[in-house]
């Protein structure tokens, strides 16, 4: 591996490139880096780098809570090596080059709050039972000139949604992006004028569950500086304003054995085997603690907003947490895969695949059942149509999330009790920050954090 590194920090400084951005994201899904000179990274590959086990504790302000006892005081270290065969000088930063990294100990073992380290284990459970998954996030995001301190009343575009002519104003941009990502090695499915004001959205293609995570930091990466390089900035945050659509980070995964995916589509137009969807609806509370975790994202779950208040499933349902896109003859039975929109930058983007991906093994072993799909909007129902058919609410607020939490071990088990602690820990001082403030103000401050 050292070679490797050693091969690659040559190239790079034949290149003009001066340092490596070592990046993670931390339980809030906020990226944090260090950057090694290109000199030091072969080092950095072999020994890492240090940094303090803190970061497992940073709460969404930057805050250190001492919340969680495992990481109760200000003693500790962490080492961050560098996943080597991900290293990608930057196309919009081409003096600096990025990869993002494992979290070990002084010993080089795993270190229990690594989330990437996370992530590798359910891939790993997956192959042992002979299960290969795919996924691929959805970026929703909202842009306005440098400097805005409200994207609403200084958006980057006018609408209309989903117009050609909306983006005209940020033609520079766009061409950058289109450069950047596939120069970055990052394959974009489509990108448009999303329904927002400001809003656009772009799809990465599916790929293995960690590279999935990996291209989701790295799109980050790519699109702030893109962003910056003409004189915009973007927010990712789950809500830019109460009554704006939200900026979704929808998550798209879908399951094979021996090949054939699992949730390819029967002549009823539904899944063949109907156990890793029933899976994720049936953990689907507890999941969104983790995928949609911070406050702004419990105010982005309203009916009406394509982002998925009530805990259901639906075909092509845009108004479904779960929407299951199914195959067909003109797309092909791989095409099949299930959208979870009740995901966003506020998660990390690893413990969010993490726990998808268990809750729907779990499914598949346990032959969850699937109940029928709904076609409607149940925030138009009543709440005695609600109850008859059995659609409840998702967690409204952090207390909701953390009680959904607990009381499914086999979500909660996956990030391991160390990990819980300290996400739980997290939460909770969101919360008790957020206590003390409005809706507006917990919205504002949260806007560039991601
Ligand atoms: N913006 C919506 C959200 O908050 C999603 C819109 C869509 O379905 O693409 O997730
Ligand atoms: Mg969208």
């Amino acid at each position: 591996m050292t070679k490797a590194a050693s091969a690659a920090a040559k190239d790079f400084a034949a290149a003009g490139v001066g340092g490596v951005h070592l990046a993670w994201a931390d339980n809030n899904g906020i990226p944090r880096s260090r950057i090694v000179p290109v000199g030091g990274l072969a080092d950095a590959a072999t020994r890492g780098v240090g940094a303090t086990s803190l970061f497992a504790v940073f709460d969404s302000h930057d805050a250190i809570t001492y919340g969680h006892a495992g990481l109760g005081t200000p003693s500790g270290d962490v080492r961050l090596v560098p996943v080597v065969e991900r290293l990608q000088r930057l196309a919009g930063q081409p003096a600096l080059a990025w990869a993002p990294v494992r979290q070990l100990t002084a010993e080089g073992e795993p270190w229990p709050y690594c989330q990437r380290a996370v992530l590798e284990a359910q891939v790993a459970e997956g192959a042992r039972r002979g299960l290969e998954f795919r996924a691929g996030y959805e970026l929703e995001f909202a842009v306005a000139p440098a400097g805005s301190v409200d994207i609403l009343s200084t958006p980057g575009h006018p609408g209309p949604a989903y117009s050609p002519h909306a983006l005209i104003g940020l033609d520079g941009f766009v061409a950058a992006l289109l450069h950047d990502f596939a120069a970055n090695g990052l394959r974009i499915g489509q990108l448009h004028a999303e329904y927002g004001v400001a809003q656009l959205e772009l799809s990465l293609a599916a790929t293995d569950p960690v590279s999935a995570a990996d291209d989701q930091l790295l799109a980050r990466q790519t699109i702030h500086a893109a962003a910056h390089a003409h004189g915009l900035v973007v927010s990712f945050a789950p809500l830019i304003g109460l009554g704006a659509a939200g900026n979704g980070w929808h998550l798209h995964t879908s399951v094979r054995r021996k090949g054939r995916n699992l949730l390819g589509t029967g002549g009823d137009g539904l899944p063949t085997e109907p156990g890793y969807l029933a899976g994720l609806l049936r953990d689907l509370p507890a999941l969104t603690a983790i995928t949609a975790p911070s406050v702004p994202s419990t105010l982005r779950l309203r009916p009406g907003y394509f982002a998925g208040a009530y805990a259901f499933w639906g075909v092509e349902n845009r108004e479904a947490p779960l929407r299951y896109v199914p195959g067909s003859s003109l797309l092909g039975a791989d095409h099949a895969n299930v959208e979870l929109k009740t995901s966003d930058a506020s998660a990390n983007p690893y413990l969010a695949l993490a726990v998808v991906l268990a809750a729907g093994m779990a499914g598949i072993e346990d032959s969850a059942a699937l109940p029928e799909p709904i076609a409607e909007d149940p925030g138009g129902w009543t709440e005695g149509e609600r109850e008859t058919r059995g659609v409840r609410g998702l967690p409204a607020d952090t207390a909701e999330q953390d009680a959904a939490l607990l009381a499914s071990p086999r979500v909660a088990g996956v990030l391991g009790e160390d990990l819980l602690g300290a996400f739980r820990a997290v939460r909770a001082s969101d919360a008790a920050w957020a206590a003390e403030r409005t809706s507006d103000e917990i919205v504002a401050a949260h806007l560039w954090r991601y």
